[in-house]
């Protein structure tokens, strides 16, 4: 399936993100969650690889095509190339083709100081040509309203998103914010750039303790105050603090979708829960 097609007319397209479980012992644990994601009927679901630099194994492969072949939900698999040489990537590209995965989320990877860049591609963009020039598969690509964290400046990091695209990424799911006014900022300068691809917007409800101190270590969005009052009043009443997390998303949402967004990427962290009541709050008000 073309991404494109997805976006056609101005429609809103709701997505889910799922990571394979650390132990592949435990793969099943992930298939009970998809069973339930599948009744909310996003337009895909994609899955991590090998988050943190580790070296990926083949779950995403696998998860990605019981999404297609069990539940009968378009897969978009990501592949990371910062450890990955030509020879090894045509290997997965090979198995996800035999999957029936048609659609790639290309990305660097973080790099891990533990394990040496194999060298062979450098940036995304890399990825991205060289996999259209093989053929085969719809591209997507990663962004981030908030700048990527080495980038010397937004603007320079937009201008990088743009050789993406040119690349050949005709889509760009975006990373994680709290503040949607970043967010239109940010869409503000994509335009100006001349990047015109659809672009979903990341959106990860968070609803425990150990997200909050992980995303204030890690990702580097930015905590408007409505959101730090919220998480500090319940953090140490895990339902309450769930309940805000699920209520602080859907706000978010509902004034992106208000706002024309083209897409709303669910970061799900695996929780089925959490996911169904976003989405029960939210697919009234998704253009179709
Ligand atoms: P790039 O696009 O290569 O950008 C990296 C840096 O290089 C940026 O600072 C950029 O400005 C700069 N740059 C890019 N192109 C050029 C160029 N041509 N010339 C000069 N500078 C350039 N990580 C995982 O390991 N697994 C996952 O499954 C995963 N999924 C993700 C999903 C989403 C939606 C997002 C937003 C991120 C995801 N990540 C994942 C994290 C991602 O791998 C990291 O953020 C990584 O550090 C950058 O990846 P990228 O593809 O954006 O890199």
């Amino acid at each position: 399936m073309n991404m494109q097609e997805l976006f056609r007319d101005g429609r809103q397209v709701l997505s889910f993100e799922v990571f394979p479980p650390k132990r592949t012992s435990s793969i099943e644990t992930i298939y009970n969650t998809l069973e339930q994601l599948k009744d909310l009927e996003p337009d895909f679901i994609s899955v991590t690889y090998g988050a943190g630099g580790n070296p990926a194994d083949s779950s995403t492969c696998q998860i990605a095509s019981v999404i297609k072949n069990r539940y009968h939900v378009l897969p978009v698999a990501h592949l990371t190339c910062v450890s990955t040489t030509k020879d090894n990537l045509e290997t997965i590209l090979k198995q996800f083709e035999d999957a029936g995965i048609e659609n790639i989320l290309a990305l660097r990877g973080d790099i891990n100081p533990d394990i040496p860049p194999a060298k062979d591609f450098i940036y995304a963009s890399d990825l991205i040509a060289h996999i259209r020039n093989r053929g085969g598969f719809d591209i997507s690509g990663a962004c981030y309203p908030e700048g990527h964290t080495e980038a010397m400046s937004i603007v320079t990091d937009v201008l990088n998103l743009k050789k993406k695209v040119e690349a050949g990424a005709t889509h760009l799911m975006s990373q994680l914010f709290f503040d949607n006014q970043v967010f239109y900022d940010f869409m503000d300068k994509v335009k100006i750039a001349g990047i015109d691809v659809p672009i979903e917007a990341g959106i990860m409800p968070v609803t425990n303790k150990r997200q909050i101190e992980r995303m204030v270590s890690t990702c580097g969005a930015s905590l408007p105050r409505k959101f730090t009052r919220v998480m500090q009043r319940y953090e140490n009443n895990p339902e309450a603090l769930r309940d805000a997390g699920i209520a602080y998303a859907t706000d978010q949402i509902v004034d992106l979708l208000a706002n024309g967004v083209n897409g709303i990427h669910l970061y799900t962290m695996n929780n089925a829960y959490v996911a169904r009541k976003i989405t029960e709050s939210v697919k009234n008000l998704l253009h179709r």
